[in-house]
C-alpha cells in the first residue's frame, strides 16, 4: 500500500499559472505560483517544514521541544501549523501593534502559544507595509532570551537560518525549472527575509547565469538598496540572508503600498487569484521588468499569501 499521506504532503508543488487576461500588450508571458494554496495559506509552509526537518536531521531538536519564532503573520502561522503536526510545542513572539486579529486566533487554534510584545517605542519598519521584518526586532530578542534561558527550546531564526533559502532552492526553484522546462528569463520576488529571492535566485542562476533576479521592496523601507550603500538599516539582525540577497539580486524595484494593493485587487477581481498585497507587488514588478527589458519572454513570480490575511490589518508585515 502507498505510504499514508498527511497534510504536510500538501505543502509545495504548487502549479505554475499564466496571467493572460489583458494585463499588458507585451509579448511577454507572466507566470505565477499561487503559494496561497499551501495548507496554512502561505509560502511559509515550505520553510517551516524544511527548517524543522533539517533541525531534526541535524539533531538540534526532537518532538517535544518548543519551537519559538518572532513573526506577525505567515511564518508564525506556518510554524504553528507544521510544528504542531510534527509533534512540537510552538511559541510565537508577536509585535502587539499588528497582532490583534484573526492571525493570532489562527495560531492559537493550531495550538501555539502567542505572546504579544509591545514594540511601541520602536519606530522603524511600521510603515514598511508590503512586508518587512524590522517591527519584529524586539520580538526576536525575546526569542533569543527564551532560547538561552530554557532547555529544549529552538529558535528557528527565519532571518538567518540557511534552510530558509534552502527550502526554496530545493522545492520552489526545482518546481519552477521543471514547470518552465528551464525557459525562464526573469524571476521576481518581494523581500522579507529574502529567503525566496536568494533560494530561487541561486538555483535559477546556476542553470542560467543570464537570468535576471529582481527584488521588490516597499517604498517605505528599501533595505537592499540602502544596504548596498553600506548602511546597516536593520538593527539586531545578523547579515546572513540579507547579504546573500545583495549578492544575487540584479535589480531592485521599489513600489508604493497603494500600487501593490491596486494590483492585488486586480488579481482578485480579474484573475480570481485571492492573493495578498505582496502578490500584487510581485506581479506589478514583473510588468515593470518586462517594460524595462522588452526582450524577455517568460517572467515568473510567486503569490505568497491569501488576501483574507489583510481584512482587518492595514499594515502588511512579515
Ligand atoms: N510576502 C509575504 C506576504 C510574506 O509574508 C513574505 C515573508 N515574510 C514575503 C512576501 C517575503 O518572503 P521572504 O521572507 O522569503 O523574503
Amino acid at each position: 500500500m502507498e505510504r499514508r499521506r498527511n497534510i504536510l504532503d500538501m505543502i509545495g508543488n504548487t502549479p505554475l499559472l499564466s496571467l493572460d487576461q489583458g494585463l499588458t500588450d507585451s509579448n511577454c508571458n507572466f507566470f505565477v505560483k499561487p503559494e496561497f494554496i499551501n495548507p496554512s495559506g502561505s509560502i511559509k509552509d515550505r520553510i517551516a517544514k524544511y527548517m524543522i526537518e533539517k533541525a531534526e536531521e541535524e539533531k538540534i531538536i526532537n518532538p517535544g521541544y518548543t519551537i519559538v519564532e518572532a513573526s506577525t503573520g505567515n511564518t508564525a502561522i506556518a510554524f504553528s501549523f507544521v510544528g504542531k503536526v510534527m509533534g512540537y510545542n510552538v511559541k510565537i513572539f508577536m509585535p502587539a501593534e499588528v497582532g490583534e486579529d484573526e492571525k493570532l486566533q489562527t495560531m492559537n487554534l493550531y495550538g501555539a502559544e502567542v505572546v504579544t510584545v509591545d514594540t511601541e517605542q520602536q519606530a522603524v519598519g511600521q510603515d514598511s507595509s508590503v512586508h518587512g521584518g524590522s517591527i519584529e526586532v524586539l520580538p526576536r530578542k525575546k526569542c533569543l532570551e527564551f532560547e538561552e534561558e530554557n532547555e529544549q527550546v529552538w529558535w528557528a531564526r527565519q532571518f538567518n537560518n540557511p534552510h530558509n533559502s534552502g527550502a526554496h532552492r530545493e522545492t520552489t526553484a526545482r518546481e519552477i525549472l521543471e514547470q518552465t522546462e528551464g525557459k525562464i528569463d526573469a524571476f521576481v520576488a518581494s523581500v522579507g527575509t529574502a529567503g525566496t529571492l536568494v533560494g530561487v535566485g541561486e538555483a535559477l542562476k546556476k542553470e542560467n547565469p543570464d537570468i535576471k533576479i529582481i527584488g521588490v521592496e516597499p517604498a517605505g523601507f528599501p533595505w537592499i538598496q540602502k544596504g548596498r550603500g553600506g548602511i546597516n538599516v536593520i538593527e539586531g539582525i545578523a547579515g546572513g540572508l540579507l547579504l546573500d540577497a545583495i549578492e544575487i539580486v540584479d535589480e531592485v524595484i521599489v513600489l508604493k503600498n497603494e500600487e501593490a494593493v491596486e494590483m492585488a485587487n486586480y488579481l482578485v477581481q480579474k484573475e480570481g487569484l485571492f492573493c495578498g498585497i505582496s502578490s500584487g507587488a510581485n506581479v506589478l514588478a514583473s510588468l515593470k521588468t518586462s517594460q524595462k527589458y522588452p526582450g524577455l519572454k517568460n517572467i515568473v513570480t510567486v503569490l505568497p499569501d491569501r488576501r483574507d490575511r489583510y481584512f482587518t490589518v492595514k499594515r502588511y508585515t512579515t
